[in-house]
């Protein structure tokens, strides 16, 4: 008999008939002679709708009633569907993440687990149970709610597989699992079969956010194996895992792409120390996060410095590097919207060589035009105008042989 949790995301309990295609899944999996967990996040929509309600009643709400506020998407979705595996039939009983055991540090909305203490879930495992624990949330050794971050149902699943050494950890969502590239771009893309926790982290960091990145380190770093697969169907998804020898043979695993990009260029900026520092620190304390920096060669004691982010907090980092600049005697800010990044991700990179010639030349080919470039162990990005991106990914993924006929 094997221990499985399984997490069904929000668009898979997105309405009452979805809730009961979930108790179906859940049943079916329980009759082949499981025990299982269910993690649920809130019912799509839900919880974006919570933080526009509480907009609605106060400009800077407290983080501690965000979290009692949030915390019931969840907590709506546990009851809901364990009153349909009931109404169907079998028994299932729901938990909130407190209830399961869930510790976490007191940084309201974007807490980490600290702890695990699944007791609970073993009673009620033990009493011929179908267990479905509240995703996204937990309570601090205080006793007071807290919630995940964005995304964080995922990470629930993920710490409770390893909490109580689940036999196998399955992330439902509306997507087959980790595709070569986005379909909807590239129609040729393929569906990965096994993939890396640290190729599937890059992905996620450079745009394929079909999983919170926090729940992929957290299971790099419990060794937890999870597969991401489909509420929809029945097809096997990707599985994720440690890195096998095999894996390397495979130069590039996929392709994953970023729109709403934005570029800043500081100019004239006096080449002495401090002075990048004096940049990207002002930036730091916004809270704006920054991509890729690239520093020009040096002439007359001046260089340019130039930087990405996300195209949304181009005017918080126009207004704060206003002082900045001054202060430092760089001459202007140049901002340029209208951007994207393609970046190719494989561990096979560490033992091939000739990456980054392929990615130019399949660019050059098409006649786009390459902006900035940057690399990483397992990571060659390049930084191309928005229009050009459906294109680029297209003649990339087959110059590396991605596309399903390869
Ligand atoms: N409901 C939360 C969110 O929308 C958590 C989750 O869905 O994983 O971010
Ligand atoms: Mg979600």
């Amino acid at each position: 008999m094997a221990l499985i949790v399984q997490k069904y995301g929000g668009t898979s309990v997105g309405n009452p008939e979805r809730i009961l295609n979930v108790a179906r899944r859940v049943i079916a999996t329980r009759d082949a002679g499981n025990r299982v967990v269910v993690v649920v996040s809130a019912m799509s929509g839900v919880t974006d709708s919570l933080i526009k309600l509480a907009k609605e009643v106060s400009p800077n709400p407290a983080e501690r009633e965000m979290d009692v506020l949030l915390s019931t998407g969840e907590q709506t979705t546990i009851a809901l569907t364990a009153m349909a595996i009931n109404a169907l039939g079998a028994k299932a009983v729901s938990l909130t993440g407190a209830q399961a055991g869930i510790i976490t540090d007191e940084v309201h909305t974007k807490a980490r687990i600290s702890d695990l203490s699944p007791g609970q879930i073993h009673t009620a495992l033990e009493g011929g149970n179908i267990v479905i624990v509240a995703g996204f949330q937990g309570e601090t050794s205080d006793g007071e709610i807290t919630t995940l971050g964005r995304g964080g149902s995922d990470l629930t699943a993920i710490a409770i597989a390893a909490a109580i050494k689940a036999d196998l950890c399955q992330i439902f969502t509306d997507v087959d699992g980790v595709y070569t590239c986005d379909p909807r771009l590239v129609p040729t893309a393929r569906k990965i079969e096994e993939i890396c926790y640290d190729e599937m982290l890059e992905m996620a960091s450079s745009g394929s956010k079909v999983m919170q990145s926090r729940s992929v380190e957290f299971a790099k770093k419990f060794g937890v194996i999870f597969e991401v697969r489909s509420s929809f169907n029945q097809n096997p998804g990707t599985l994720v895992k440690e890195e096998t020898q095999n894996m390397e043979n495979v130069v590039v695993r996929g392709i994953s792409v970023e729109k709403n990009q934005a570029k800043v260029t500081v100019t004239n900026v006096p080449d002495r120390p401090g002075t990048a520092a004096k940049i990207f620190t002002t930036l730091a304390t916004t809270g704006i996060i920054i991509d890729m920096i690239v520093q020009n060669v040096s002439t007359a004691g001046t260089t340019d410095i130039s930087f990405t982010l996300n195209r949304d907090e181009l005017p918080k980092a126009q207004a704060a590097l206003q002082g900045a600049i001054r202060e430092i005697g760089a001459k202007e800010l140049l901002a340029m919207d209208g951007i994207a990044k393609l970046s190719v991700v494989g561990i096979g990179m560490r033992s091939h060589s000739g990456v980054a010639a392929k990615l130019f030349e399949a660019l050059s080919g098409a006649g786009i035009n390459i902006q900035m470039i940057s690399t990483s162990e397992i990571k060659t990005a390049v930084i191309i105008d928005e229009t050009k991106i459906a294109e680029a990914a297209n003649v990339v993924h087959e110059a590396f042989g991605l596309g399903a006929g390869a």
